[in-house]
């Protein structure tokens, strides 16, 4: 098995740990638990499969990062064990790779203003992300996304006190050293205003540059309803854009994202990744699809419409939160499908000579998704 299709396979299926070793260090990755809108909260690690440890001499791990979910009630093909060696990755009692896991940085340890750091900025790979507004108006309203677990930080008790982060935020990085990561990607829930939320990050993004010089920022928000926000947060310093579809079907859209359907319209998508590719330019706007949501010709036909519009499809395992007794959401992603679609992506983008030059945000970071890594 190549090093890719384990990351794949872990992305979609998970790995059991078999050690307390293993479990502790998701725990040192996420000591506050938080969970955002989407894969926030997996074991982040570089991987290499046995095949090409064996038989290449190039150190793939440092190529090959993955944020993947690991279950300890749902059990799964593969298991993590940590052996004298190190790391491993098994399956059927049979080493099939070998991991190492991502030593959470030393400012992991401080406080600001009281709240654990950690709860306002973590690292992902050499990214720094945080929620603006760790909120979504949706759940106000009952129309939440079914698989969005962004309300739940809310019922960890040190986090619950606040919920409009961008304070905390520029006095988390006053403690974070400015070598250690190289863009910030911030995300938060909808609102009901004209700017979906992209209003709430605007004046964070202008501080943070002020601040902070040409450090890439990449935001993750629904599509305002009104261009001029997306000149405005262009204006601010923000150079890249990510407005998620989630799924490309309209029957599982009203039923699996009910509000994001009912507030934000496919055409408003459109009119927003026409706005966005025109302002900051291509390679700087995506999109993410939950693989597993939706028959493949319908996901298929969604990332071709997109790639039309410029815009970096990044299609994502849905992911279980087993943590949860009432988590509505259960997605079954075979990782060959997972894999089939990744290739049809990267075909759809080299015809259409669309790359990522993203410096920001979850396409920078790329450990949940496959699309920025090489086939060795
Ligand atoms: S729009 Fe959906 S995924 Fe995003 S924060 Fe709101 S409920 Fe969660």
């Amino acid at each position: 098995m190549k090093t890719l299709e384990l990351k794949t396979r872990l992305l979609c299926e998970g790995a059991n740990a078999m050690d307390d070793e293993t479990v502790e260090a998701l725990s040192d990755q996420n000591p506050q638990k938080v969970l955002r809108g989407g894969l926030s909260s997996g074991l982040k690690a570089k991987i290499i499969s046995q095949e090409d440890q064996l038989f290449r001499r190039k150190d793939l791990k440092k190529e090959y990062k993955v944020n993947f979910p690991l279950y300890s009630k749902i059990p799964t093909a593969l298991k993590l064990q940590t052996t004298e060696n190190g790391l491993v990755i098994l399956e059927n009692d049979e080493v099939i790779g070998s991991a190492e896991v991502i030593t959470p940085p030393d400012w992991y340890g401080q406080e600001v203003e009281g709240y654990p750091i950690t709860s306002i900025l973590t690292q992902h790979g050499d990214q720094l992300v945080g929620s603006v507004y760790e909120w979504c108006s949706l759940f106000n309203t009952g129309e939440q996304c079914k698989f969005c677990v962004i309300d739940r930080s809310q019922k960890v008790p040190e986090l619950r006190k606040i919920t409009r982060k961008a304070e905390l935020i520029m006095k988390a990085l006053e403690k974070i050293p400015r070598g250690s990561y190289q863009g910030i990607g911030l995300n938060g829930g909808m609102t009901f205003t004209e700017g979906r939320g992209l209003e709430t990050m605007i004046p964070l993004v202008r501080r943070i540059r002020e601040a902070l010089g040409n450090i890439p920022i990449g935001v993750e928000i629904t599509p305002p309803q009104d261009p001029a926000f997306i000149e405005q947060y262009a204006e601010a310093g923000g150079e890249s854009l990510m407005m998620n579809l989630e799924t490309w079907d309209d029957e599982i859209r009203q039923k699996l994202i009910p509000g994001k359907s009912k507030y934000c319209s496919k055409d408003s998508y459109f009119k927003a990744f026409e706005a966005t590719v025109k302002i900051l330019g291509k390679g700087k706007v995506s999109t993410c699809f939950v693989v597993g949501t939706e028959p493949m010709d319908s996901l298929k036909q969604g990332i071709e419409k997109v790639v039309d519009f410029d815009v970096i499809p990044s299609p994502l395992a849905g992911r279980y939160f087993e943590q949860f007794a009432d988590y509505p959401f259960d997605p079954r992603v075979n990782w060959k499908d997972f894999l089939e679609i990744f290739r049809f992506t990267r075909e759809q983008m080299l015809q259409r000579g669309l790359m990522s030059s993203d410096k920001a945000g979850c396409i920078s970071c790329g450990m949940c998704d496959v699309i920025g890594d090489k086939e060795q």
